[in-house]
């Protein structure tokens, strides 16, 4: 595949041309002939659309998206008949003028951000613009990333952009994590996917909220196409980890099938995940269940669930996603739900991309830039103002603020006709908490369809126990089944877990953390010195932007890590005890006021000591500013006395990079 293919002339009829702009989001067309012609005056104030609870909500009426059509084709017809050239990036200036017809003002501080999503294809700005070669030619330097998920993927890419030689430990036989493990029926992004995925790697996707199957295929060819799966060694876990102080390194210890190695390394980007271990809760009398029970990270594909009872527990984003399936083959569904979640309605969820929209991505220049744009601009700012506390609303378990509290009614009156013929679901399933307590979950109507469904019922007392022929509850209630499934998520917040991490003097990181992972930006901990985490501690996105922006903007933080110590010629950098401390009293602080720190619901936000280990509580802008580059000030040097290390250069992969 050929990402960002340059578009450089537009080759057909008006009729031809006519009958695509039809299927063009308005506000995408509009953006995109303004850069073209350069005219920003296609932009009219009456065109304006409506930004509100993180969506562009056009408001145009019906002659005006005709009027807007027939003046985008008038200019792509000259753009066409004068052979004018494909402008490249647009200015800062044009971009704010855009975005800020888009969105309104309030857009200005993400700017700065959301001017890197607008990759032409000679212009990708997270780009390192130094290499090794250049700056440290005689010095061995190494960095071991683990896991060959998104974050791991782009932390390669962009050290092999820079030169410096890496490696990728996988436990598994393939890239992907999250979208390789996760196979269950029904399972799909939930950002659109023109936004999630690579700001450098566009695609022209076939359906809005891809199949993890197609997500997966994309992560393929991501490591194909710039050359990482050279560099990637599969099958091998990284048990261990272990600072050597005299050296400044890390000796990585490497579990492939039975056999312990190990490897040393300058820097280590832990890129495990956060939602790679999949959770089971401890149920008295699990062992004793007769049937077939797995996880949904696990999916048992060989089991046909047609004609089965089935009881699924949980109802997060994945069990939402896998009931309505298996709802459709099982004889009888019972869903087990302690709380549930806000549903956010999403119309094109399950909607594939016409012919002609992708046409227009493939075939107008700059369209495909203009309509990540269309969505990185909103989606930077996201829901995060309408989950914010509000200390004299007053916060309740209903609403945490009056902007909380009017999309909850807005929700509210979405899913309320949906119960017309079952009013008695009505109070099952609306939340009892704040918007944001929970994660919300995408939905189209599916969902509560599925519930009303004869063969669906759901369960809200707590499971006392597991039987051999199914599960009993504390009402009384006692079920039997063929098959239990847990939709019951992930240990999100035993970050690095099951890798023993042993600092500087010893320190293990699991004992440091006791159960209460943080980090400085989600990243670096005082007393490991080199060990970046991406989508670390505190760096989950629920309300705003995507988590792969998040990667890229991590691993652009962590390759200039790299480029501080080559262009220093220190060894190491160890985050400060005082700026660690800091940025975590922050988070915390903001946390406390968000509705998942607010709300007393059950979360997976929330570690076992009730502090949210998980969310990121703060701007995606503020973000862009904290990892745009690495403050030096910010961290200790730490040199080995003998001052280079000696990598262990026995890896090949090594050598290639
Ligand atoms: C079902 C599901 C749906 C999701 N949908 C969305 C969504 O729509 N939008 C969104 O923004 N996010 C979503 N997420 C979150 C998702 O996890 C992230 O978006 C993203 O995939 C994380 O990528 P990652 O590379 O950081 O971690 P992962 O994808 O979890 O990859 C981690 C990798 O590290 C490897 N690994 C772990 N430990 C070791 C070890 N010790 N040694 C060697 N290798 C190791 C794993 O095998 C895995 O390959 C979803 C998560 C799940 C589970």
């Amino acid at each position: 595949m050929n990402f960002n293919a340059t578009i450089k002339t537009l080759d057909v009829d008006d009729d031809t041309l006519r009958s695509h702009l039809q299927s063009a989001e308005i506000p995408t067309l509009l953006m995109t002939v303004a850069h073209l012609s350069q005219d920003m005056s296609v932009l009219k104030d009456a065109w304006r659309p409506v930004f509100e609870f993180g969506v562009v909500v056009n408001r145009m009426s019906e002659s005006e998206e005709r009027e807007a059509r027939e003046l985008c084709l008038r200019k792509l017809a000259e753009f066409r008949d004068r052979k004018m050239q494909v402008p490249s990036k647009p200015t800062f200036d044009q971009l704010h003028q855009m975005a800020t017809w888009l969105i309104g003002p309030q857009i200005e501080p993400f700017l700065p951000l959301v001017s890197e999503e607008l990759v032409t294809n000679d212009q990708d700005l997270r780009q390192p613009r130094w290499t090794r070669q250049q700056i440290a030619p005689d010095r061995n330097f190494h960095v071991a990333i683990v896991g060959a998920g998104e974050s791991g993927l782009v932390a390669a890419l962009r050290l092999k952009q820079a030169g410096v030689p890496f490696v990728i430990y996988e436990k598994n036989h393939e890239v992907g994590g999250t979208w390789l493990e996760n196979t269950y029926p029904g399972c799909r992004v939930d950002i659109n996917s023109f936004f999630y995925s690579y700001s450098f790697a566009r695609k022209i996707w076939s359906d809005y909220f891809s199949t993890s199957q197609d997500v997966l295929g994309y992560l393929k060819e991501v490591a194909r196409e710039y050359g990482l799966y050279e560099h990637i060694r599969f099958n091998t876990e990284v048990a261990a980890m272990h600072w050597d102080e005299s050296r400044c390194a890390w000796d990585l210890t490497l579990r492939t099938g039975a056999t312990e190695h190990t490897s040393r390394s300058n820097i280590v980007v832990s890129a495990v995940g956060q939602l790679n271990r999949p959770s089971v809760p401890d149920i008295p009398g699990q062992k004793d269940f007769e049937g077939v029970s797995f996880h949904s990270a696990r999916w048992n594909h060989a089991i046909d669930l047609t004609g089965k009872r089935v009881g699924i527990i949980g109802t997060g984003a994945s069990a939402t996603q896998f009931i309505p399936q298996v709802a459709r083959k099982a004889a009888q569904v019972t869903v087990f739900a302690r709380t549930t979640n806000w549903l956010l309605p999403t119309p094109d969820l399950h909607e594939k991309v016409s012919d002609s929209t992708q046409w227009l991505h493939a075939n107008v220049p700059h369209y495909s830039m203009w309509y990540r744009a269309s969505l990185a601009l909103p989606q930077s700012i996201g829901i995060l103002d309408a989950v914010m506390v509000d200390p004299n609303f007053p916060p309740t378990e209903t609403a945490v603020s009056a902007q909380n509290d009017q999309l909850r009614d807005l929700i509210t009156k979405w899913m309320e006709p949906q119960f017309a013929d079952r009013p008695d679901l009505r109070d099952v399933v609306i939340p009892d908490s704040p918007i944001g307590g929970k994660r919300i979950v995408r939905d189209n109507g599916t969902w509560i369809a599925t519930l009303k469904r004869d063969n669906v019922r759901m369960e809200r007392s707590k499971i006392d126990a597991i039987t051999e022929r199914g599960i009993t509850c504390a009402n009384g209630a006692d079920y039997e089944f063929d098959v239990i499934i847990y939709g019951t998520g992930f240990e999100a917040s035993k970050f690095l877990m099951p890798m023993k991490v042993t600092g500087r003097d010893g320190m293990d990181l699991h004992a440091t953390w006791d159960g209460d992972a943080r980090a400085y930006m989600g990243m670096t901990v005082p007393g490991f010195p080199n060990l970046f985490c991406m989508y670390g501690p505190n760096t989950n996105l629920v309300t705003n932007a995507t988590i792969i922006m998040f990667s890229e903007l991590t691993a652009k933080y962590i390759v200039d890590a790299a480029r501080l110590l080559l262009e220093t010629g220190h060894d190491a950098i160890d985050v400060r005890d005082d700026v660690f401390e800091r940025f975590n009293e922050r988070v915390d602080e903001a946390n406390a006021l968000r509705a998942w720190g607010f709300s007393r619901v059950n979360s997976w936000y929330k570690n076992s000591k009730g502090r949210v280990a998980q969310n990121f509580p703060f701007t995606a802008a503020e973000f862009w500013r904290r990892t745009h580059e690495v403050v030096a000030t910010d961290y200790h040097f730490v040199d080995a006395k003998a001052h280079q290390v000696a990598v262990d250069l026995d890896l090949e992969a090594n050598e290639a990079a």
